[in-house]
């Protein structure tokens, strides 16, 4: 069967863009149709590149972060050698302190290794992992990017329009009805994150999360050495270079309700100040949140659709940034070639019957 040459990719968040930017560079022709690009959980992110410290234990799943942890480096470098932006990677390593003792393994530093490792932690804290491959991107930054090389190859960017309803036949997608008119292509992604069952009956749904940052003042940087992520057992912590420190995050049920509440932001700093007392006396920068796209089992939903002509991108709650380079090889793998490959199968559609 022949590729389809044009393709829609409905959404343009971290995810659409990857896979957008993947099929551009094999040959398609690619629209993408993004309702609000600021929106997107990709600029709300921390950017942790995290597969051991977020403990993943299903297997399938930790094969898939894995792998797409195992391109970062070079996907990066593509990307930024097309953009010219930098993207913030930083393989920075993880360290996961911990307040109780928990089952311990290969990664566990006692009390005495992990406070000379990391100075300024809690005294509570009695031992920790630490994951020297787990790492950070500047997720900002990375969009950016991401947003010009998508611009540099030529694929049409189309901010601000929605896609209101999919119309298909029993088999194939006909066309999409959008707030700026009737569009169609050869071939659709659906790649819309959080917002992908006002689509499609698909087992996606908003979980919000508020952060902070605050900022070091460059006098100070010497008496703060954070050089690496904290993940705690109720928080995290996450240096960046340019002088931020992401702090995250709440995990809401709470639908698509907007705004950082009183709670919320209390609930990280207290948090963030017992792991790790040296930021209380630093100014506030910034407080924000996003909406990650939640599945039932936390796994993505990625690859072929109840339709012949679209394929399926979302669903990646936690680990969307992550998982972008993967996602973007393995989705162009199935639209451009009619590959799937086995780290697929588990990510099935079908699996909610
Ligand atoms: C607080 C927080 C912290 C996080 N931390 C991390 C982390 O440390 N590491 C990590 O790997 N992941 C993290 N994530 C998860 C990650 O951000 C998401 O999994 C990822 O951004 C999902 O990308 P996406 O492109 O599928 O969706 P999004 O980035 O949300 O993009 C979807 C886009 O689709 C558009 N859209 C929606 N509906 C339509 C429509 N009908 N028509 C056209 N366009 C539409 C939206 O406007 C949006 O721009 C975090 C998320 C949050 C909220």
């Amino acid at each position: 069967m022949q590729a389809a040459k044009e393709i829609i990719v409905i959404g343009g968040g971290v995810i659409g863009l990857a896979t957008a930017i993947e099929l551009r560079l094999l040959g398609a022709e690619v629209t993408i149709l993004c309702q609000d690009f600021q929106a997107a959980a990709g600029h709300a992110a921390a950017g942790m590149l995290a597969p051991q410290a977020e403990q993943i234990s299903i297997g399938s799943m930790l094969d898939l972060c894995l792998a797409s942890r195992e391109l970062y480096p070079s996907w990066v470098q593509k990307i930024e050698s097309i953009s010219g932006v930098d993207a913030g990677y930083w393989q920075c390593g993880i360290l996961a302190p911990h307040y109780t003792q928990p089952e311990q393994n290969a990664q566990w530093l006692a009390a005495p290794t992990i406070h000379r490792q990391q100075s300024g932690l809690s005294e509570s804290i009695v031992g920790g992992y630490w994951y020297p491959a787990d790492g950070q991107v500047n997720n900002r930054a990375l969009l950016r990017s991401l947003f010009s090389a998508s611009q540099s190859l030529g694929v049409n960017f189309l901010d601000g329009v929605a896609v209101k309803t999919i119309h298909h036949s029993q088999e194939r997608i006909t066309h999409l009805e959008t707030s700026e008119g009737n569009m169609s292509a050869q071939h659709y992604i659906l790649a819309t994150g959080a917002w992908s069952q006002q689509l499609l009956p698909i087992e996606v749904v908003p979980r919000k999360g508020q952060m902070l940052s605050l900022s070091v003042p460059p006098e100070q940087w010497d008496h703060l050495p954070l050089q690496q992520v904290l993940f705690g057992e109720e928080i995290y912590i996450v240096p960046r270079q340019d002088g931020k420190i992401v702090i995250g995050a709440t995990s809401e049920n709470v639908g698509f309700t907007p705004q950082n509440t009183s709670q919320g932001v209390q609930q990280l700093l207290n948090a963030a100040t017992r792991l790790f007392p040296l930021l209380q006396d630093l100014p506030i920068h910034e407080t924000w949140w996003g909406f990650r796209p939640a599945t039932p089992d936390e796994l993505p939903i990625l690859g072929t659709s109840a339709y012949e002509n679209l394929t399926l991108a979302t669903g990646h709650y936690r680990n969307g940034i992550l998982l972008a380079p993967i996602t973007a090889k393995l989705i162009a793998d199935v639209v451009w070639h009619q590959q799937v490959d086995d780290l697929l199968a588990a990510m099935s559609w079908e699996r909610f019957g």
